[in-house]
């Protein structure tokens, strides 16, 4: 049904092969190579923005640690991932407190470890800012309501109306903190690139406004994530996402354009897997049904979260691709009948696909590896390993071998 090549090269998917041979299934296999051409490509096609990478897309240490060397700086959710990156030896000025909705004493743990850059887009989390972290910058997420050409929706329980966020910041400015500047996110795995010609358009009024009527210097424009990775849905290039999106801030700041932060997740380090699953059963539920269904071993519970309202539609391909092919229905291996992968779009698999064949699942390295339960049914979490360039790693970034 899908060509691995128009995912995976040949040498990469040769080195996948080498390196999981042995795994037991189901497992995930994190290219480290294929995160630092995107990091790259994404700093040639944004020569002046900071990234940011959005922890939670993949949060394994080889990962943190290719970044760091590359130079880049964090955007953190919680004080989980705060303690792995500090672990590496980052600098807290590298880092910002990206999640709006965070405890009173979470505020203060970031503070008291260095962060002084916090996003907000409420009264009740700018006020704990102001008491616990005085002195910091804030920026204040809006609210984008464009997203439904975004795969992934990340809109309604973050951000706030233009109108308030101007409040906010006047708000921060009378009581000891730092306007620092706006920040939005278009939507995960967004299609439609004329979404951020909006969201630009909307800073870009909070900017002149709150000069104009408050004396307010705004310096910062965080455009969140958003950006692709391969899935089945074709989308643009990288580059023509670039290009679009500078010509929109060209358009609206000119020669003042503001500091740009990025804060990719998915873009990164999507392309980067490849989800491993073995066939469990494959069943018809009357004699004549055409339909089959294939249960694998790993499913919503264990890596595929984002199966969810079949939002992300990975490529799916086996070891018999290339003969007769019919139509499938994908589950996965709980007792919960939610835990079915595709049903409504149509995927085909081979007819000679059997009991203990493997399913490859492409472009699995974001929103996969930790973004599960921890053991529903009694099933351990996915396993996730690293292929570095020497040799592989667990989570952790400790060397792994699968001989004995
Ligand atoms: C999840 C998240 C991101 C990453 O988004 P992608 O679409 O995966 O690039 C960026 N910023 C914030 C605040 C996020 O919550």
């Amino acid at each position: 049904m899908f060509r691995r090549e128009d995912f995976i090269s040949d040498n990469d998917w040769e080195r996948f092969r080498s390196a999981s041979a042995k795994a037991a299934t189901p497992n995930i296999f994190v290219n480290l190579r294929s995160i630092r051409h995107h990091f790259i490509a994404l700093k040639d096609s944004f020569p002046y923005a900071h990234i940011y990478y959005a922890v939670k897309a993949n949060p394994g240490m080889p990962v943190l640690k290719l970044l760091d060397s590359l130079g880049s700086c964090f955007d953190i959710a919680s004080r989980y991932e705060l303690d792995k990156v500090l672990s590496l030896g980052v600098s807290p000025d590298r880092l910002s407190y990206g999640n709006t909705i965070k405890k009173a004493e979470d505020i203060k743990y970031f503070y008291d470890k260095g962060v002084r850059l916090f996003a907000t887009d409420s009264r009740d989390d700018l006020k704990n800012i102001e008491a616990i972290a005085p002195g910091s910058r804030v920026f204040v997420r809006i609210l984008i309501d464009n997203t439904s050409s975004a795969d992934w929706p990340l809109s309604r329980k973050f951000g706030c109306h233009p109108d308030m966020a101007y409040d906010l910041l006047v708000h921060a400015r009378d009581n000891g903190l730092t306007p620092y500047g706006i920040s939005f996110h278009v939507g995960s795995q967004q299609r439609d690139i004329g979404v951020w010609n909006d969201a630009i358009a909307k800073t870009k009024y909070l900017f002149e406004s709150l000069e104009d009527e408050e004396g307010i210097k705004l310096s910062m424009i965080n455009m969140g994530g958003g950006f692709p990775a391969n899935y089945i849905q074709p989308t643009n290039e990288l580059s023509v996402y670039a290009s679009e999106i500078t010509r929109y801030l060209t358009d609206d700041f000119g020669e003042d354009r503001p500091m740009v932060i990025l804060e990719p997740g998915r873009s990164l380090v999507g392309d980067s897997g490849v989800l491993t699953s073995e066939v469990v059963l494959i069943s018809r539920k009357n004699n004549t049904a055409l339909q089959r269904w294939v249960y694998l071993d790993a499913g919503k519970f264990n890596g595929l979260v984002e199966t969810m309202d079949e939002s992300i539609k990975y490529p799916v391909v086996t070891d018999k691709d290339g003969g007769k092919e019919g139509e499938v229905i994908i589950a996965g291996p709980t007792c919960d009948s939610a835990d079915i992968m595709y049903e409504n779009e149509k995927y085909r698999l081979p007819f000679d696909l059997k009991q203990g064949d493997k399913v490859y699942w492409l472009t699995t390295g974001a929103y996969t590896s930790t973004y599960a339960s921890v053991a529903f049914n009694g099933f351990p979490p996915i396993k996730t390993y690293y292929i570095t360039e020497d040799g592989i790693e667990d989570e952790n970034g400790n060397k792994v071998s699968f001989d004995n």
